[in-house]
């Protein structure tokens, strides 16, 4: 096959996880959901069953599922998420800034997303002004513009002074997607929020697990919230769309590569639920089926099933130019998206020609 090793280290991840439940004693229960004015059963086919299987809910009560900006949506009583009102084809329904925290311990804020300035002002809202620090995933325009203004906003108030954090942007990325944080983050450190236990209330602590995953942008960084079992995806792995590698700032090995990185992450931290900066959370709760390690080994496999189909395709027609191998290579997706297709195509012909392979 295309890449060997990582087959390798894949079928070996694929046998490690075989561990988890006997599936066939598994049952999928509907979740049932409101969207649109209308109840209903949600499947695990539905792209919003993740959500509604994280968020504990009474079935007389069931959760509205329609998106929306003005408000943040409660998804633990310890997390929070406020949707950007910036949706389009790259960004699905809007960017999602998450916030982490509680009014006892403060709040950290995940991707304060675009410059907008209403948007900005409803995550300040959200934590009270207690802001204790601003990360950012990455550093595309929909991402980690709203950093400084939300800081600014804090700042006004002299409510608190929160660090942007995140890594720097490389030569290779846009000038849009220029960034720099305050502090760089290092990978596997733990960002902590937490408040001191009384006699009336225990210890309240949220500890956040930097994992850098370089692919979609060189400046990538997912986080995993460890007592929550939570991972922060950013835009490595999406509900609802596919994670674009655009090269040169965007690389198809790395890509890979890290998303085997966050596997064994979610295995060992026994993940369940994926939180993508763009769409629904996604996971079950339930048996373990859809669980991240599962979720993220399907994006790994689809992605090798791509790059499989993309050999045979020039190796057919080697001398053939990218509108020629797109059309083949994707013939499975809409003739709109092929413009955007073209960018994953030449990250993944990238990727073969480093491995030899054509
Ligand atoms: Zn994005």
């Amino acid at each position: 096959m295309v890449r060997p090793n990582q087959l390798l280290s894949h079928n070996e991840m694929l046998r490690n996880t075989h561990h988890f439940g006997n599936e066939s004693t598994l049952e999928s229960i509907p979740r049932r959901g409101m969207i649109g004015g209308v109840v209903k059963d949600f499947t695990e086919n539905d792209s919003a069953y993740g959500e509604l299987a994280l968020s504990h809910h009474d079935s007389s009560h069931p959760n509205t599922l329609d998106w929306q900006t003005e408000k943040p949506v409660a998804i633990l009583k310890n997390l929070q998420r406020l949707t950007a009102p910036n949706p389009g084809v790259m960004t699905g329904p809007g960017t999602n800034t998450y916030i982490l925290g509680t009014a006892r311990t403060g709040f950290i804020v995940i991707d304060p997303g675009p410059l907008e300035p209403e948007h900005t002002k409803r995550i300040y809202s959200a934590c009270e002004g207690d802001i204790r620090m601003i990360v950012c995933t990455h550093s595309h325009p929909d991402h980690s513009p709203g950093a400084r203004p939300l800081q600014s906003l804090c700042k006004l108030s002299s409510k608190s002074s929160p660090p942007i954090l995140g890594l720097s942007s490389k030569s290779t990325a846009k000038p849009a997607s220029h960034f720099v944080p305050e502090r760089e983050l290092v990978n596997g450190e733990c960002l902590v929020l937490s408040s001191a236990g009384t006699q009336a209330t225990s210890l309240e602590t949220h500890t956040l697990q930097v994992i850098f995953t370089p692919g979609h942008a060189a400046n990538h960084v997912c986080f995993i919230l460890l007592e929550d079992r939570l991972l922060f995806s950013g835009d490595h792995v999406l509900n609802g769309s596919t994670t674009i590698v655009d090269p040169p700032d965007g690389n198809m090995r790395q890509y890979l590569d890290s998303l085997l990185n966050l596997a064994r992450l979610c295995q060992e931290l026994r993940v369940e639920f994926i939180l993508p900066a763009h769409g629904y959370v996604l996971g079950n709760y339930f048996g373990r089926r859809r669980s991240a390690l599962t979720i993220i080994e399907n994006l790994y496999e689809h992605r090798m099933k791509r790059e499989a189909k993309i050999l045979k395709v020039v190796q057919q027609n080697p001398t053939g130019s990218m509108d020629d191998w797109v059309k083949l290579a994707y013939d499975d997706v809409p003739e709109g998206i092929w413009p955007i297709a073209k960018r994953s195509l030449l990250a993944h012909v990238e990727n073969l020609r480093s491995l030899g392979s054509i």
